[in-house]
């Protein structure tokens, strides 16, 4: 499906903006004009709403939430930070692996099975896209990822 990507971001925040139930803040910094993607719309939305809800989840009382979509040549950027607990460099990778889960009696009291971003990577690379994690301990994390964009986007 052919997605105004900007669009497609600006309403999956707003869903969770009208939703929340917690004292965090969001945001946007997005770019003006029209990025086009090939994507499947309910898979990425899958994939952008386990982010932003590790990101919740993870987040103090008043936290930020910032989402930043950047474009670079012909890829699209996306880098979703939270001002939270962090995740040990030595865990960056593994979070991507089904099931991992970085600190067991924590992540048993707040919810969740480990498969969120196993999920995520393994539908971000079949779109043809690439997707990290940046954590600085008790500092915050970044995911971030890639997509390529369609060519009909703007040009600049
Ligand atoms: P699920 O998404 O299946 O409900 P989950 O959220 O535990 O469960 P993932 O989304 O795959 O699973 O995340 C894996 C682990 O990575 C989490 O359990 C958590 O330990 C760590 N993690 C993910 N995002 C963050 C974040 N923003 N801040 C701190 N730790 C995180
Ligand atoms: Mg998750």
């Amino acid at each position: 499906q052919r997605t105004n990507y900007v669009l497609f971001c600006e309403e999956i925040i707003d869903r969770f903006e009208m939703t929340k139930n917690q004292n965090i803040q969001f945001n946007r910094r997005l770019p003006k004009g029209s990025f086009y993607v090939q994507i499947d719309r309910d898979k990425l939305t899958q994939v952008i709403d386990n982010i932003l809800s590790n990101a919740m989840k993870y987040s103090p009382e008043g936290g930020l939430i910032t989402f930043q979509v950047t474009r670079r040549g012909n890829k699209i950027r996306t880098a979703i930070s939270d001002q939270g607990v962090g995740i040990p460099k030595e865990n960056l990778a593994k979070v991507f692996e089904r099931f991992y889960r970085v600190d067991k009696a924590r992540s048993r009291k707040l919810g969740g099975t480990g498969l969120g971003l196993a999920i995520a990577k393994e539908m971000i690379e079949a779109q043809g896209g690439e997707i990290w994690a940046e954590s600085e301990w008790n500092r915050g994390t970044t995911i971030h990822f890639i997509l390529p964009l369609d060519r009909e986007s703007d040009q600049r």
